[in-house]
This record gives C-alpha cells, sequence and structure tokens, in this order.
C-alpha cells in the first residue's frame, strides 16, 4: 500500500460504481480528492462559444457540491481548485509527497495530452486511469481500437452481445485526507442566471433519477415515444447524469435488465441498450481519431463547401430563422439547456444546409449550452450530421417542413416556445446590399 494517494474527479462524479475512485481507496493510508475547476471553460473558445454555458455550470456546481457532500459524510473531503489539472496535480504532488495519482480514463484529446505530459514530466509517479464511463472496457471490445468498425451498426453487432460488467459499490473505507492542506474551495464562478433546467446535478439525484424512470412503465413504450420533440416522459433524460458521470452506464444497463426480468422485456427495452450502444461506438470513436473529430473535414477527411456567416449564426443561436421549427428548438436549448434528439438533428441539419455553415461552430454551441455536453456524443453527431463522420448515407437533410407536420402536426411545441415569429436568413443581399422587409 502507498502512503499519499491523489485522486482528481472528473467526468465520474459519483461514488458508486466508480471502480477509479475504488483503486485509488484501496492503494493507500492517505487519499486527496480532487475537483479543478479550468477558467478556461468560462471564456469564448476558437468558435466563439464557451465550453460551460450558465445551464450546464449549474448541473455541474450541484454535482461537486453534491460529491463533496458524500465525501464529507465518510470524513474525506474534496479540495475545489478554480485552476486547470495539470499544474494543480504538480503542484499538489511536489507539496505533499503523492506517489500515485489516479483518474477514470478519459477519451477527450486535450485531457489525454496533459495526462500524458504529466506521466512525462513526473517519473517517480505512478499515474493510473481506470475506465468507469463506458459500458466495456478497452480491453472487453472484441477488436482492437484501430480497428473500431467505420458505422455503428458493424460495431453495435460485434458489441450487444458482450456481457456487461455489474456495478461495483462504493468503497466502505475511505482513506483519511492528507493533512495539513487548506481544504477550503477556491471562489468559483457564480451561475449568473436562475436555472430553468429541469436537471439538478449531482450522484444522488441521478440515483433518484434512474429509481423511478424503473419504477414506471416508460421503458415499454420507449421506442414509439423517443423520437418526440417534447414530454419528459418520452425519452430516459438520462444524458445530463451520464454526462457527468453522476450515474455510470452500467448502473443503467444494469437496471434496464432487472426492468427486463422482472417486469417486461420487449423492442422498446432493447432500443434503451441500442442508444447507450450509440453512446459507447462515439466515445470510442473520439479515442480512436484523437483531433480528427474537431477537424472540419471530419473523420473522411472529405471537403465541404461552408462558410461563417456571423449573421446567420447569430439567429440560429437566438432561434430567429425563417423556420418556426427550428426557433423553437433553439429557443428551448437557451431556456433550459436541453433539447430532443430529434429537435437536435433538426437544427444541427439546418444549420449545415440551410445555413451553409461550417458544422463546428453549431458544434461550439452546443457544447456551450448542454446540460448533458459529451465531447464524443456531441461531436461525433455532428460529424454525423455534416456528412463527415460515421454516417454510411453520406449525410442527413432533413425536410423542415415535413419534419414539423410530422412531429408538431397541431403546432403546440412551435408555440410553447414561441417559434412562430420568424425573420429572413440575411439582411444584405450578395452585394452586400440591404434586403428590405416586404
Ligand atoms: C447534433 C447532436 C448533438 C448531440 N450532443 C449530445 C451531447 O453533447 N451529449 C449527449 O449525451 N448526447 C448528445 N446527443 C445525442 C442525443 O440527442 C442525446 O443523448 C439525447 O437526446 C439525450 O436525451 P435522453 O437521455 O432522454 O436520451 P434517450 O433517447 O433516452 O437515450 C438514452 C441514452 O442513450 C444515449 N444516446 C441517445 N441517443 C444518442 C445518440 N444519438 N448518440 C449518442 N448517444 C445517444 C444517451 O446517453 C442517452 O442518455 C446529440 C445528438 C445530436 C443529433
Amino acid at each position: 500500500m502507498q502512503g499519499k494517494t491523489l485522486f482528481l474527479f472528473t467526468n465520474d462524479l459519483r461514488l458508486s460504481d466508480n471502480r477509479a475512485f475504488l483503486a485509488a481507496a484501496r492503494s493507500c493510508q492517505h487519499l486527496l480528492c480532487l475537483y479543478c475547476v479550468d477558467p478556461a471553460w468560462f471564456r469564448p473558445g476558437r468558435f466563439h462559444a464557451r465550453v460551460m454555458g450558465e445551464h450546464r455550470w449549474s448541473f455541474l456546481l450541484d454535482s461537486i457540491h453534491c460529491l463533496a457532500r458524500q465525501l464529507e459524510q465518510r470524513q474525506q473531503k474534496l479540495l475545489i481548485r478554480l485552476q486547470s489539472p495539470a499544474p494543480a496535480i504538480e503542484q499538489l504532488v511536489s507539496a505533499h509527497g503523492i506517489a500515485t495519482v489516479y483518474r477514470s480514463q478519459n477519451i477527450g484529446y486535450a485531457e489525454i495530452e496533459y495526462w500524458q505530459n504529466l506521466c512525462q514530466r513526473h517519473k517517480g509517479v505512478a499515474f493510473r486511469e481506470v475506465s468507469t464511463f463506458t459500458l466495456f472496457d478497452q480491453a472487453e471490445l472484441p477488436f482492437a481500437l484501430n480497428e473500431l468498425p467505420t458505422t455503428f451498426s458493424q460495431f453495435r453487432r460485434k458489441a450487444e452481445h458482450l456481457a456487461i460488467t455489474a456495478p461495483a459499490t462504493a468503497p466502505d473505507i475511505i482513506p483519511r485526507p492528507i493533512a495539513g492542506l487548506n481544504y477550503s474551495p477556491d471562489r468559483l464562478p457564480a451561475p449568473t442566471r436562475t436555472p430553468t433546467s429541469a436537471f439538478k446535478g449531482g450522484a444522488i439525484a441521478g440515483a433518484d433519477h434512474l429509481r423511478s424512470y424503473f419504477a414506471t412503465l416508460q421503458a415499454t413504450t420507449y421506442k414509439q415515444t423517443r423520437n418526440a420533440l417534447q414530454g419528459w416522459e418520452n425519452s430516459t433524460k438520462f444524458s445530463p447524469w451520464l454526462a457527468n458521470g453522476c450515474i455510470s452506464a452500467r448502473q443503467i444497463a444494469h437496471a434496464l435488465s432487472h426492468y427486463e426480468a422482472m417486469i417486461q422485456a420487449n423492442e422498446s427495452t432493447y432500443w434503451i441498450l441500442f442508444e447507450l450502444l450509440w453512446r459507447e461506438y462515439f466515445q470510442w470513436y473520439a479515442l480512436k481519431h484523437g483531433t480528427r473529430l474537431f477537424a472540419s473535414r471530419g473523420i473522411q477527411d472529405k471537403c465541404r463547401l461552408s462558410c461563417y456567416y456571423p449573421e446567420r449564426y447569430q439567429k440560429w443561436c437566438a432561434g430567429h430563422t425563417p423556420w418556426p421549427i427550428v426557433n423553437a428548438c433553439m429557443k428551448e436549448l437557451a431556456t433550459t439547456g436541453y433539447l430532443s434528439n430529434r429537435g437536435r438533428q433538426l437544427v444541427a441539419s439546418c444549420f449545415v444546409h440551410e445555413l451553409g455553415m461550417d458544422w463546428r461552430y453549431g458544434a461550439a454551441w452546443f457544447e456551450q449550452q448542454l446540460v448533458d455536453y459529451d465531447v464524443a456524443n456531441n461531436w461525433g453527431n455532428w460529424q454525423y450530421l455534416a456528412g463527415v463522420g460515421a454516417d454510411p448515407r453520406g449525410c442527413r437533410h432533413f425536410d423542415l417542413d415535413k419534419q414539423t407536420r410530422q412531429y408538431d402536426p397541431n403546432g403546440d411545441y412551435i408555440r410553447r416556445w414561441n417559434g412562430d415569429k420568424t425573420y429572413p436568413l440575411d439582411s444584405v443581399d450578395a452585394a452586400d446590399w440591404p434586403i428590405m422587409p416586404h
């Protein structure tokens, strides 16, 4: 057993079914639990948007506080730093003689890069990662990562019959915190707006939601309802807790098989696993493709004609486009931080095809806005819709009028989010001449 271990919480803000935390807790006599809020999250990035919008931040903050409370109940402490993780870890490792640093496996390119740099720079410290975010460990996949199938269907056929490891319980005993450290949290940015999101962050709220979802019969009709534009009960709403690691994919899979054994197994219950496999696919896809996840030409290295039109971008973000359905979706996203899968597909298709924009600006806007933002799911789905990703059909261009007739036949959704007021796409013509309203 090592003397002192540091555990860095990232996208695994829970104690149960957290094998990385379990391994860290078993490895040492003194444990330092750390969460880093990176100041860079709050500054505009390359595609104008910030990493962390209000809804996302509010959910994450709830989740961090919930974790801190759970640790306190077990005589541990969470050190919360307003600092990017690499310098924070470096300082703590040298100031406190830490022998081992653990975290959950992260698949984001930037997170891999700083971890590798730390490993290089601190040869005397053991850096360990354990997978906690996915249904399977990398070693359980029936192919090497560089042989990940190029389409989801091929992946699903190989993965859907694999056994899913049962979730692990929280550690009974957690080593004591490291003494002589100031645990008062850094002053964090306050959420700037009263949260209007329906989601409350944290492992406790996540576990409650998981329990209450499977206490209803919604899973039995999931496949028929999941495409709806609105309705809390029409899809599982697991995504925000999954994205922040407040619940694990394995905990959901386990609850699902319990439901299938005790209540009913049908095509709908299978479809929940099917969607979790989509998520799984995009995680390994992101790890395999690295920076190509963010490349305009995507993983297909395909050239698409696109541009950046500031006015179109702003109108799309604000829900001021000529399409009521798009306006309603974008307003729902801005107000709540959530949007149905159907809504995401429609506004992304509009962004790429009707507006002719570089898809990465849309993906970055989603990154800022979505309460369930997940790097692999977001950028993977955007690539897919832009026709530069894993879609064997090339690209998806949705007919917005047809989709409106099909999914909002009475206009209820559009009215609810005031999508009716439409705006012209451009205020100047191709020669920069103002277009007068009729
Ligand atoms: C352009 C675009 C961007 C997206 N960005 C994100 C994102 O940042 N984070 C995110 O979690 N999902 C993203 N999705 C996928 C999907 O829209 C959401 O996961 C889903 O709407 C969340 O609601 P739910 O939990 O009720 O989903 P459900 O329909 O109940 O599905 C259950 C779970 O399966 C997974 N899932 C479902 N659909 C997909 C999918 N298409 N791809 C990957 N996983 C899926 C999610 O983890 C979800 O929680 C995006 C989809 C599109 C089209």
